[in-house]
């Protein structure tokens, strides 16, 4: 059976924003504990991800890129690495990193506040 490419590109789409949108609102000065959080989050995302053609390709990616959760711009680079590589095997754009600052935006009305804290 065909899958629904429809379907999966929806699923991909508001999966990355999730994604992004997580690491645009991560502290810049994570603890400890904030840090394993987040790289457990990155794991099991992977892992659960309903699409198992995707997950599989991430898991390979993620093994040769590591979640960075030093900081909100450590992850947020690593985001958007992640996600080029994803890009390049679908043969999509290269985002450019370094325009990453403000595009994800959480639409919270609390400012800066940071959801851990
Ligand atoms: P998307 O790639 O969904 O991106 C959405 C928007 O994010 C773009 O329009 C752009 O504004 C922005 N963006 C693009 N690149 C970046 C970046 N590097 N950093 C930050 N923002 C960016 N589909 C498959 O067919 N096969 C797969 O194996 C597969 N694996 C996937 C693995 C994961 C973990 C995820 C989340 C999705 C996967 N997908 C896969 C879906 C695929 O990545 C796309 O989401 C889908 O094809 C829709 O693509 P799109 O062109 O609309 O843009």
């Amino acid at each position: 059976k065909l899958g629904n490419e429809t379907a999966k590109a929806e699923l991909g789409r508001a999966a990355w924003k999730l994604f992004h949108t997580t690491f645009a609102r991560f502290p810049d000065k994570p603890t400890p504990e904030e840090s394993t959080a987040l790289a457990a989050y990155i794991h099991l995302f992977q892992r659960l991800y309903p699409c198992g053609e995707c997950a599989g390709h991430f898991r390979t990616i993620l093994d040769k890129y590591p979640p960075q959760v030093s900081s909100r711009s450590a992850a947020a680079a690593w985001g958007c690495h992640v996600h080029n590589e994803v890009n390049k095997s679908l043969n999509k754009e290269i985002f450019d990193c370094s325009k990453i600052g403000d595009f994800y935006d959480c639409g919270c009305a609390d400012g800066d506040d940071e959801p851990t804290s």
